[in-house]
């Protein structure tokens, strides 16, 4: 039985694994297969990229010739990996090459004209194939335009006479600019109902500090606009059968975590130690995750840090500093690497996230799930999942700040073991799945199903 019958078409720019650069990708390949747990029938829909691949993926042709304008495009199916939920993909010459994003350099379209033209082909993909979705469920400013197609240009268009449209921000602060648009402002002025990834931050995006220009705009919706916390993939992340990590460990045997502790130290060239504390960092090096907040004075601190990340040159040239500076110390390593990151949520002990705005953050779940107790700045998707009861939190963005709540957790870690093993197991036990999550985007979907037009 579906549930409801409810039809949903979720449109995004990337999807992993198929096409992913960041988290956005993340929730796109997620959400839908716990949608599907829940009845649904749930779709997707992306661009066919160059980078995407058709023999691996096994996909197929099933649509030609389909006018988008005063163009023609292809579609193309397969199904996400470990589902059912059957992608679509848009064929046309602007996705051929091989990146997901471009920035129009050397005569190459621009991002902006790429994807309003996707937001179109995906209504007209749509009608050819007469999949009638009760919901388009839109996601950043790529599929916006989609909203202000629906409620303009198809306004009469019998075929989306009873479709809804959902628009999802997960990052503000890409808006999707041209001379004469703001393709975030289009989607969220059009959309049916709005929402962000976490409820503080659906907030937030209400004041001018966290607003990025669009408060204003935001707030002629807020009573449309809510706020549902990203899930992890909670069978990726696993301490109990991780095959990336060397020791499997679970809430009942948390002191294994120590031999991944020696380990990693070992690997990095660390001294190894199985009491010292070691901390860690997995983020890209950029203003928004709050890396400025770690200086000279952290290394009087008796840990060991670890950071993992890419980013800005500037930061990640102050943070290499501090490793050549105390290298028994601080431990830096600029490269994405997934191995070594769930290495990382494996060994440490507590796990920063410092940012200065976070829509949800995944790392501060990703590490309670790995018995590694978080700080955490109260900002965002942060302030919603991190709390006093599994971890140590900071209020004002200030070096001071963060170094104090560091502090008081060394000093609950070397000296009182029982109540870190509390906040340890605390976190474990935390449900960050995307089950939950996705239930309440059924409400939502619902929701719209029963609003007038
Ligand atoms: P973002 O703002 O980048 O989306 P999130 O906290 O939502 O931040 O998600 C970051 C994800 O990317 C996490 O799964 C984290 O483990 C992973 N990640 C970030 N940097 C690296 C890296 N250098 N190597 C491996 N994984 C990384």
């Amino acid at each position: 039985m579906k549930n409801n019958n409810l039809k949903i078409l979720i449109a995004a720019a990337e999807i992993a694994p198929i096409a992913k650069v960041g988290g956005l990708g993340d929730v796109a390949g997620a959400l839908p297969k716990a949608l599907v747990k829940l009845k649904l029938d749930a779709r997707l829909i992306a661009p066919f990229y160059g980078v995407i691949d058709r023999n691996k993926y096994k996909i197929k042709l099933i649509k030609q010739n389909i006018k988008t304008g005063h163009a023609l495009i292809n579609l193309w199916q397969t199904v996400l990996p470990d589902s059912t939920v059957p992608i679509y993909l848009i064929e046309h010459n602007f996705f051929k090459n091989k990146k997901i994003y471009s920035l129009g350099a050397g005569g190459e379209p621009k991002d902006t004209e790429r994807f309003s033209f996707f937001s179109l082909a995906i209504l007209e993909s749509m009608k050819a194939i007469n999949f009638l979705p009760d919901v388009v469920h839109l996601n950043d400013w790529h599929t916006a335009a989609t909203a202000a197609l629906l409620k303009n240009d198809y306004k009469d268009d019998r075929f989306f006479k009873q479709t809804k449209t959902l628009y999802t921000i997960h990052n503000l602060a890409n808006q999707g600019l041209t001379d004469s648009k703001n393709y975030m402002a289009e989607g969220i002025l059009n959309a049916d109902l709005i929402n962000t990834v976490s409820p503080t931050y659906a907030k937030e995006i209400l004041t001018k500090e966290y607003g990025a220009g669009l408060e204003n705009i935001l707030a002629k919706r807020r009573k449309q606009l809510y706020g549902i916390l990203n899930g992890i993939d909670i069978d990726f992340f696993n301490p109990t059968n991780d095959k990336l990590i060397k020791f499997n460990y679970s809430a009942e045997t948390l002191e294994k975590k120590l031999a991944n502790k020696t380990a990693l130290q070992c690997q990095l060239g660390l001294f190894k130690n199985e009491k010292t504390a070691l901390v860690g960092l997995i983020t890209r090096f950029v203003r928004q995750k709050g890396i400025e907040l770690i200086t000279e004075k952290f290394s009087k601190l008796n840990c060991q840090f670890v950071f993992l990340g890419t980013g800005e040159e500037y930061y990640e040239k102050a943070l290499l500093n501090l490793a050549g500076k105390y290298p028994n110390k601080f431990k830096v390593l600029i490269k994405f690497d997934e191995k070594l990151a769930h290495k990382i949520y494996a060994a440490s002990d507590i796990f920063l996230a410092l940012s200065l705005f976070e829509p949800c953050g995944l790392t501060q779940m990703i590490a309670m799930r790995y018995g590694s107790v978080p700080i955490a700045r109260l900002t965002g998707g942060l302030a919603d999942t991190v709390n006093n009861r599994v971890g140590f939190t900071f209020k004002n963005f200030g070096s001071l700040k963060f170094y104090k709540a560091l502090k008081l957790a060394l000093k609950i870690y070397y000296e009182k073991p029982k109540a870190w093993q509390k906040l340890r197991l605390n976190g474990i036990k935390q449900n960050f799945s995307w089950d939950k999550s996705a239930k309440e985007y059924l409400e939502l979907y619902k929701k719209l199903k029963n609003l007038k037009k």
